[in-house]
């Protein structure tokens, strides 16, 4: 301990809890409070058990209100995007420590309604149809996934009415259908990603992590690690999508433990085939039971051209390959 005085004026104003809404009735009356004439209301939806990724969009949130604006924050279990054998009842929920990040981060209001608050007339029967991108990959392996997500979303816009509404790029297909569902319902928000949180060792954060044992961990760290590899494959500047793909499943295979779901080159915009310039390696594993699921970004050779420098390379022989670099 030093005996020296605590700094007065450094440092972050004294966090004040956000005003906390259980109801439809509670959020509808402290947002009319909130004035969009002094700063954009910026939304951050979640389910809760917060860690450093959700500490990421928040303070990217806040960054977007600007000094005047108000941060939402969002914190519902959404039922309807359980399948029946999911971790509907065993996801974690932590509301205290939730609300003092909230606090911590600036939000204003936090919306933590009931399953009957958001549902009111039991399970919907109109919900948002998320169109043929969420049959694959995540959709695949979770049928009616993005049925629920996108319609919860779409609640949770039309009971909070923010300007801007913020998206993790950890969870890239839902980030793409979320922008896809604003463009064709012309919903009247903008929606900014924020780039994915790791922990030290490479691991995408997740509420779901703290259901990995040690063993589980070293396991999973095989995911982020073939993701590095296809990464690396497409900077090397002659990597089309199948050479980063086979570079991502040669790491994978190096640890059976880890069930691969799928692992894919796809066009951002889309999730269809990735075509030459900015796209995404995308993999789903599971881990011990606990299911993964992780991205980056890479940026891809045409395929004549990385077929190209492929030959140029084996002709100049070895030694030749260091000009490419
Ligand atoms: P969830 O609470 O898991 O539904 O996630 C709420 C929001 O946080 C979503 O937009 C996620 O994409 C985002 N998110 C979750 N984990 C991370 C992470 N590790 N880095 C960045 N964003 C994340």
């Amino acid at each position: 301990m030093s005996d020296r005085p605590p700094p007065m004026s450094d440092g972050p104003p004294p966090a004040s809890s956000p005003l906390l809404a259980r109801t439809r009735a509670e959020l509808a009356a402290a947002r009319a409070a909130l004035d969009p004439r002094t700063g954009p209301v910026v939304l951050v939806p979640t389910m809760g058990a917060l860690h450093t990724g959700h500490e990421r969009l928040l303070r990217a949130a806040r960054t977007l209100a600007g000094p005047r604006g108000s941060v939402v924050v969002s914190i519902f279990v959404n039922p309807l995007q359980f399948g029946p054998n999911e971790d509907l009842d065993r996801y974690p929920r932590t509301l205290e420590e939730d609300l003092a990040m909230c606090a911590r981060e600036g939000a204003r209001l936090v919306f933590a309604p009931s399953a009957a608050e958001m549902y009111p007339g039991g399970k919907p029967e109109v919900t948002v149809d998320p169109g043929p991108a969420s049959q694959l990959f995540e959709g695949e392996f979770r049928p009616g996934f993005f049925g629920g997500v996108l319609t919860v979303v779409l609640k949770l816009l039309h009971l909070t009415r923010p300007a801007i509404a913020v998206f993790g790029q950890k969870d890239a297909q839902q980030l793409t259908l979320v922008r896809r569902m604003v463009t064709d319902l012309n919903l009247d928000v903008v929606i900014e990603p924020v780039p994915t949180a790791r922990d030290a060792d490479g691991l995408a954060t997740s509420s779901r992590n703290r259901y990995l044992s040690p063993a589980d961990r070293a396991v999973a760290l095989a995911l982020p690690r073939a993701l590095r590899a296809g990464q690396a494959r497409a900077a090397e500047g002659f990597g089309d999508a199948a050479a980063v793909l086979a570079a991502a499943r040669d790491a994978l295979r190096a640890e059976p433990a880890l069930v691969v779901d799928y692992v894919a080159v796809v066009d951002p915009g889309t999730f269809g085939p990735a075509e030459p310039g900015p796209a995404l390696l995308v993999a789903a594993a599971r881990a011990g039971g606990t299911r993964l699921i992780d991205n980056v970004p890479v940026l891809l050779a045409a395929e004549a051209a990385a077929e190209g420098i492929l030959r140029d390379a084996a002709t100049e022989g070895p030694g030749a390959d260091a000009a490419h670099h």
